[in-house]
């Protein structure tokens, strides 16, 4: 029996809300299922912008009305990465199962900070593949994270204690020889914030230059490093791009991992998006050398599509791992049985305690598709880069800035007795009016100084023809403009 003035949040009709849901999920799969027929992206009008910008209701409303509001304000101006024609920046395009996973873990709304539940198991299922898949040893350690800016952080952070374990307490020491760490220039800059945010600072990032492949010079970075202990500062760790953001280049894993055996380095690899061609018999080889890091971050919500958001970071020796970040107060006394239980928790291996049951889309997704068949839908983007470099390479008004190593392909609208500056400004506008058309969403990036139409293929649902698409509106577009 309840009293008459106790309460819950849940609803009072569950068959009411059960209808409503159903109509729900039924409208979520609709619009996956016909993303094809709509614009990528449009802007977001400022009516819709007003309505998101009102004071909190201090009353509440019914479920009904709210999912009114969701449809007319919010979901028409999504992103667009669910559609195969969005390229811009890195985005994974999702997948349908992952509905259903979603909705799952929100039933059991589980916190995976640590204890002794179902959830637990499936993180350290998800981590145990990944060490397998990526060749990383037993006594390896893992963590799941929102993205691999995060899982770079982490990473770094372990470095930053495996170097200084004093750190932790006393902070960074005035006085101490800097440590100083190694990036190619084509890095992401989540590289130079987590150096930031562990205090270290970015300046301390000696960022490399790269060779005409753009990948890292090893030379350099060697030089780099002798005179860097000259000069008295200590280098601790060498980061190696598995797949870099701009074109997609892998650093030669395996020299850096040498060199860093060689001067006795913490060897990190960002392969936010690149690290997953693992899956791929036919693009493994390209990443030898990675079961050899000391740690490594990458994202499922990326080139694996799972819902955003999902990265990992591994970690080769568990104990430094966890002598990195963990911490136990009483509150948090791990015991012999009962809930409580369990030696190692996630808390231990990050910054986070309450932490979501991210581990089940990753594991819904593995399970449905299969390594082999998520492998082959990257080899597939990575044919597509190529078809898309040789239809650029084949209209005269277009110019390759760098050619597909993987998955990205930079280039330009260009016209004679146009001076570097004015291309660069008609191919910025070029993007926004393929954007703003709706056809299709490139990104922009600087290559050797110019301003590349970058077109990033890390999208399931991509076919050949969307990429004639891209090429067709750029040229209109540019044409347009240029008379
Ligand atoms: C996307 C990306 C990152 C950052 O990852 P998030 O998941 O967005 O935090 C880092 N490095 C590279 C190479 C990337 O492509």
């Amino acid at each position: 029996m309840q009293s008459a003035e106790e309460f819950s949040l849940d609803p009072q009709d569950w068959d009411a809300f059960r209808q409503l849901a159903h109509r729900m999920l039924d409208e979520a799969i609709d619009y996956v299922a016909s993303v094809r027929q709509r614009p990528v992206w449009q802007p977001v009008p400022e009516q819709a912008k007003a309505r998101l910008r009102e004071p909190p209701p201090m009353e509440g409303a019914p479920l009904e009305e709210i999912c009114d509001e969701f449809r007319t304000t919010i979901l028409p101006y999504a992103t667009g990465n669910i559609h195969p024609r969005f390229f811009g920046w890195v985005h994974g395009s999702g997948q349908a199962g992952n509905l259903v996973a979603e909705t799952l873990a929100a039933a059991m709304n589980s916190n995976c900070g640590g204890r002794d539940h179902g959830a637990i198991y499936v993180e350290e299922e998800v981590i145990a593949w990944c060490r397998r898949i990526f060749g990383f040893p037993g006594e390896a350690s893992g963590l799941l994270l929102s993205g691999t800016s995060m899982a770079n952080l982490v990473a770094l952070g372990v470095a930053r204690h495996a170097a200084d374990p004093e750190a932790r307490k006393r902070g960074l020491c005035r006085g101490a020889e800097p440590l100083v760490a190694y990036v190619s220039a084509e890095a992401h800059e989540s590289v130079s914030r987590a150096m930031e945010v562990l205090g270290l600072g970015s300046s301390a990032l000696r960022k490399i230059a790269v060779r005409r492949d753009f990948t890292i010079d090893i030379e350099a970075m060697h030089a780099a490093i002798r005179e860097d202990r000259a000069a008295g500062s200590r280098p601790f760790c060498v980061i190696g791009c598995a797949g870099t953001v701009n074109t997609g280049a892998i650093d030669d894993l395996e020299g850096l991992a040498q060199l860093c055996a060689q001067e006795k380095l913490w060897f990190h690899i960002d392969g936010a998006f690149g690290a997953l061609a693992m899956f791929s018999d036919t693009l493994r080889p390209r990443l030898k050398g990675i079961e050899k890091a000391d740690s490594l971050a990458f994202d499922f919500h990326k080139w694996m599509h799972v819902q955003y958001d999902a990265a990992c970071v591994l970690v080769r020796r568990g104990d430094l791992h966890r002598a990195a970040f963990s911490m136990r107060p009483p509150y948090l006394q791990r015991l012999p049985r009962g809930l409580g239980s369990g030696e190692d928790w996630p808390s231990d291996f990050g910054p986070e305690l309450s932490r979501s049951f991210r581990a089940l889309k990753i594991w819904f997704a593995i399970k449905q598709h299969g390594i082999r068949r998520l492998g082959e839908s990257i080899e597939q983007n990575c044919a597509q880069a190529h078809y898309l470099g040789e239809r650029v390479a084949r209209e005269p008004e277009l110019e390759i800035l760098a050619p597909a190593s993987l998955n990205i392909v930079c280039f330009r609208y260009r016209r004679e007795g146009m001076t570097e500056a004015e291309l660069d400004r008609l191919n910025e506008e070029v993007i926004a009016d393929v954007q703003e058309s709706g056809v299709a969403a490139p990104s922009t990036s600087r290559i050797g100084g110019r301003l590349a139409i970058r077109a990033n293929i890390t999208n399931h649902r991509t076919r050949r023809e969307d990429l004639d698409l891209l090429v067709n509106a750029v040229l209109e577009a540019a044409r347009a403009r240029v008379g």
